[in-house]
């Protein structure tokens, strides 16, 4: 599969107010490849921001590259393509719509981009359905509820027609049913029209849905692998101030007691099945 984000030594150095230096980003390497469902996770303050803004081009490198389909996110003339390829979604919906009416909203950023008048409404009407949107086309945004306002802006990004989307900690403002509705488009976004995906969140059950997870701390990218993979390493996730999944840790616990139960338990229907048998 063909690479889309690759990010060699990539280091971020911030300074502060008062001229003090941060590393935020301390010598990543990481490629995501076209289509992949990627989930990062870490602690607060861990970086996981600073890096979805470089795959952005949001932010420049201190130190090493970011390369989106193999354009320098350094190079000027790279910005308006980057941009077309790599869509943004970040944690507050009411931050990310503009307009009155749904529709209207999600108009906004192919007419930006001076897309015709004729495609914008076939792009609409398509980015809306692929976010279970289209009854709402002519409602108002204020009115909805954060997971359907959430679906709005993840709509807007889809009507740009990108082949990734970013979406930074975007349940994070969400009740538990809308978090279940930002997973499963994301999803469905993923599998079905197969648009990459790199998805920050503190939920280890969301992280679950990836294929791959990738843990930072720190600034530095701690673990990668697998959902199974990543969430069997219960006691260092703890160590950098994670949690796994709920299953995991009980399987875990159980383990500990002096149960015999198999590894790689990540979910509760695995962790049922193990202990009945
Ligand atoms: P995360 O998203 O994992 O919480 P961030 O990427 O937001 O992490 O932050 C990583 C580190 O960089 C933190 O120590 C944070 O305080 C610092 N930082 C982030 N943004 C800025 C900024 N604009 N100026 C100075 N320091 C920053
Ligand atoms: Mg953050």
């Amino acid at each position: 599969m063909q690479t889309i984000i690759e990010v060699k030594n990539l280091t971020h150095v911030y300074t502060d107010s008062e001229n003090k230096e941060i590393k935020a980003l301390d010598g990543i390497n990481l490629e995501i490849r076209q289509g992949e469902f990627v989930a990062v996770i870490g602690a607060n303050g861990s970086g996981k921001s600073t890096l979805a803004r470089h795959f952005n081009a949001l932010q420049r490198p201190s130190e090493g590259v970011c390369l989106i389909e193999g354009m320098d996110t350094t190079v000027e003339e790279n910005l308006w393509d980057i941009r077309q390829h790599v869509g943004m979604v970040f944690q507050n919906p009411d931050n990310q719509i503009v307009a009155a009416i749904v529709e209207e909203d999600v108009a906004f950023g192919p007419e930006n981009i001076g897309v015709p008048t004729a495609e914008i409404r076939t792009r609409v009407d398509a980015a809306l359905a692929a976010v279970g949107m289209s009854d709402y086309a002519k409602h108002a945004p204020h009115l909805l509820s954060g997971g359907q306002k959430q679906r709005v802006a993840i709509a807007g990004v889809l009507a740009l027609e990108p082949k990734c989307i970013v979406l930074d900690e975007p349940t994070a403002m969400l009740d538990p049913q809308g978090r279940k509705e930002i997973v499963t488009t994301v999803k469905k976004l993923n599998r079905e029209k197969g648009i990459t995906v790199v998805y920050i969140t503190h939920y280890m059950e969301e992280a679950l849905q990836a294929d791959r997870i990738i843990v930072m701390g720190e600034g530095k990218l701690k673990m990668q692998g697998t959902p199974k993979e990543v969430f069997s390493h219960v006691r260092e996730l703890y160590a950098l101030g994670l949690e796994a999944p709920l299953a995991a840790k009980i399987a875990d616990d159980l383990r500990q007691s002096g149960l015999n139960l198999q590894q790689g338990i990540i979910t509760n229907e695995e962790l049922a099945e193990s202990i009945c048998r």
